[in-house]
């Protein structure tokens, strides 16, 4: 009896230092949580944004920049962001690979520059003939664009977000005039992604270069000719030294997403807040840029017409015809390639046939009506 007695005891006992001992713990274990959450709040990160663009071009380099302030002002100084120029910390062409592997935290730039990596990543650009600025941004953000996009950029360990857009992009840069098909025929141009395709299977020669390298390539004869935005940027670049003839419109780039990349473990390691700071900044980069574009662009074309002398010239409507009969061909082979390009294909198919129906009788009626006169 006494000795169950003092099992009895003893089991109270160590019961009861066990039940002290797990109290501690985690009263310990809250404290570290907490300590950490604090730790992890108010932990300054130093990113560094490596960009496709000249540093500070404007509009392009100028809007990596406004993504960068964002992010340091919301912040409050938590998350500063140091913005780099092309070939600053990598080469224009680098920044992908530079921000999957942690190089750097962000990268600033386009998803048609990196379609070496994934065909398909080109839909999160721009397609020929496809969709305009406002167009985009209604797939991105409120028609499942956006999610797709995410979902094919965390196999590069990659978070990304739309982060400037150019609006409708001008034809072109040509020392001939394009009066047919044939005209296209035998011509070196830089124009890239999905536009680069159509242009070859017209007769061309499509060459990639990055923005910083094409007055040189025009003036040394290594270009025939060249695309590179609208007025405001090709202004910037000079471009009206070395050729004569600036065509319109730009089939190729109906409204062009620039994106902002983000290191996905980069992203994971910031308190939600942050998170939320960073994807913000970019949807307001995002806007920022289309309203500088469309502010910018006709001022720059009186100075290229007036000043300058440059001869303005649109495409015919036969050879657009043409040219976007080789983009539908294209797209729908693109589209073909694998699950992933059919998915997005898929929606983005839907989507441009339900916004088309909207804006024939918003958008497209409306300029109509302003026209009449
Ligand atoms: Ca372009």
């Amino acid at each position: 009896m006494k000795r169950n007695n003092l099992i009895t005891k003893l089991s109270i006992s160590f019961l009861a230092v066990c039940l002290i001992m797990t109290a501690g713990c985690s009263k310990q274990d809250g404290q570290e949580k907490g300590t950490t959450e604090k730790a992890k709040a108010t932990k300054v990160h130093h990113w560094k944004m490596v960009t496709t663009w000249p540093k500070n071009f404007p509009g392009l380099g100028t809007g990596a920049n406004t993504v960068a302030e964002m992010i340091t002002k919301m912040s409050g100084g938590r998350i500063q962001v140091k913005v780099y120029g092309a070939k600053e910390l990598v080469p224009a062409f680098e920044v992908f690979d530079a921000v999957s592997s942690g190089t750097a935290e962000m990268g600033h730039g386009s998803a048609y520059y990196w379609k070496g990596k994934n065909e398909a990543i080109q839909f999160f650009s721009t397609v020929p003939f496809g969709l305009t600025a406002q167009e985009m941004n209604g797939w991105l953000y409120h028609g499942g664009g956006l999610k797709l996009w995410q979902e094919v950029y965390a196999q590069y360990n990659l978070v990304p977000a739309a982060a400037g857009n150019t609006g409708v992009q001008m034809g072109g840069w040509f020392n001939r005039e394009i009066n047919s098909l044939e005209d296209l025929k035998g011509l070196k141009m830089r124009i890239p992604g999905l536009g680069g395709e159509v242009f070859k299977r017209a007769g061309g020669t499509p060459v990639n270069l990055p923005g910083g390298e094409l007055y040189t390539a025009l003036q040394t004869g290594a270009l025939d000719a060249t695309e590179w935005v609208g007025p405001y940027n090709d202004l910037a670049f000079g471009f009206y030294k070395v050729a004569k003839y600036y065509y319109y419109p730009g089939w190729h780039e109906p409204g062009t997403t620039l994106e902002a990349i983000i290191n996905k473990d980069a992203f994971d390691a910031l308190p939600a807040d942050l998170q939320e700071i960073v994807l913000s900044a970019c949807k307001v980069a995002n806007q920022d840029m289309l309203a500088e574009y469309t502010a910018r662009n006709n001022a720059a074309l009186v100075t290229l017409v007036n000043e300058h002398k440059v001869q303005l010239r649109a495409f015919p409507d036969d050879v657009l015809k043409e040219l976007r009969k080789i983009s539908d061909e294209v797209v729908a082979e693109l589209a073909a390639k694998d699950e992933t390009a059919k998915r997005i294909y898929s929606s983005f198919k839907t989507y441009r046939e339900q916004v088309d129906a909207w804006h024939e009788i918003s958008e497209k009626a409306f300029l109509r009506a302003r026209s009449l006169k």
